[in-house]
């Protein structure tokens, strides 16, 4: 049996959030999609914290759930895990650093003193998301100063702008970020631009284990992305897949190439470019002739020292590539995925079928076909990988069809 967790989200204190994302909220969609344990996000900011503590119990295999009473009145449950994203913003060897970083702590206690530290250093009441001006490696001795299994997973570490290997502000390998205490880091997040087939091109990410999470600002994008485990998800199991593999299983991806930042370009000159016609501009926009953004696949392309593409024994999982449901309801509908009739077919769907990972990964297509003939043949499409790609660039995000145009006519 696989276990789907969500180890990277977001609450409504967070910037460009939904204001309705709650702990209840989130308990709804993550039944929804199929998931079983999933990250509070934000738990540094007070107001969030507070509510966590108001509404969450805690079990002694550091997760949390909702009140028997509000589980009740939802009709939903969930795990949850004490988690938050911090962003770090500093100078290093005359360059400056932007860093995602996900943390996560076992228990409230842990929670309460690294709050109380990161208190003394920077803001945390503005942003779910803190910005501090603190070095990565400091951070992270920060994370392990405040009690026993508290840990570090870099966020979606290809970003451009936001990560720990991103071409515009990041480092060239893990240990120039994190130094002395590298070895703390034993999980790489690979955000929704890159998959682990990309990870396994850079030999030095080989002794870490892959996760991926949705990252999501909004409840019902939640699981777009996932970490896979084969073992029921605990704090402390988790800890122990991703050290030792014991009852890790793998991800579930985007398409890559449907992330913001897949290839180079600039948004506002409407100019996208594979990283062979990028070299050959010298990385110049032929538009407005200033430096393009450079995407998650130069990038990897850059740092890459292997011909072929090896999947690490040790550390790789397996790779569910999906698309979310609303997207392929969205295009059949050939209406906006967060329009009316979608969420609407949506419900229904999970009314009938079950969960939405279920409904994409396991359902007979059989059975899908007799409610939808159109959605079967998607779906069936997608789990054979036939899919159309558009790719994402400079904050604009790709698409991933399953029709092509005169198909859904
Ligand atoms: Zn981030
Ligand atoms: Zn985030
Ligand atoms: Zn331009």
């Amino acid at each position: 049996m696989y276990y789907y967790t969500d180890l990277h989200i977001h609450s409504k204190y967070s910037r460009a959030t939904s204001k309705n994302l709650n702990l209840e909220e989130l308990a709804i969609w993550a039944n929804k999609k199929g998931l079983n344990l999933i990250g509070t996000g934000d738990f540094t900011h007070p107001a969030w914290f507070e509510e966590i503590k108001e509404k969450l119990i805690q079990a002694d295999d550091g997760t949390f759930k909702l009140k028997p009473e509000i589980e009740k009145q939802i009709g939903a449950n969930i795990k949850f895990i004490l988690t938050v994203e911090i962003s770090t913003i500093y100078k290093k060897w005359d360059k400056t650093r932007k860093v995602h970083h996900v943390v996560f702590v076992p228990n409230i206690k842990s929670a309460d003193i690294f709050r109380k530290k990161l208190d003394t250093i920077g803001n945390i009441k503005s942003d779910g998301r803190p910005i501090l001006g603190l070095d990565s490696r400091n951070l992270l001795e920060t994370v392990l100063e405040s009690g026993e299994n508290s840990f570090i997973i870099p966020a979606h570490i290809w970003t451009p702008w936001f990560s720990v290997l991103g071409s515009k502000s990041g480092f060239d390998s893990i240990e120039d970020c994190y130094e002395d205490l590298s070895e703390h880091i034993f999980a790489l997040e690979t955000g929704l631009s890159s998959d682990p087939e990309m990870n396994w091109q850079v030999s030095k990410l080989d002794r870490f284990r892959l996760v991926s999470n949705s990252d999501a600002h909004s409840a019902s994008k939640l699981a777009r992305e996932a970490t896979v485990f084969d073992i029921e998800p605990n704090y402390y199991s988790i800890i122990e897949a991703l050290k030792t593999g014991k009852g890790y299983t793998g991800t579930v991806e985007f398409f890559p190439e449907e992330g913001k930042y897949h290839e180079d370009g600039h948004r506002k000159c409407n100019i996208c470019l594979t990283p062979e016609e990028t070299k050959k501009y010298n990385g110049i926009c032929p538009v407005c002739g200033k430096p393009l953004t450079i995407g998650v696949l130069s990038r990897v392309n850059e740092l890459s020292d292997r011909k072929e593409i090896i999947k690490p024994p040790k550390t790789a999982g397996k790779v569910f590539s999906l698309v979310p449901l609303q997207e392929i309801i969205s295009e059949i509908k050939g209406i906006g995925p967060a329009s009316k009739s979608v969420t609407i077919e949506y419900e229904k769907l999970i009314n009938t079928f079950g969960a939405e990972l279920e409904i994409l990964q396991n359902i007979p297509i059989e059975e899908i076909s007799k409610h939808s003939a159109l959605l079967g043949e998607a779906i069936s499409r997608l789990r054979q990988g036939k899919v159309i790609k558009k790719a994402g660039f400079d904050g604009e995000y790709g698409e991933i069809k399953l029709f092509n145009k005169n198909e859904l006519i």
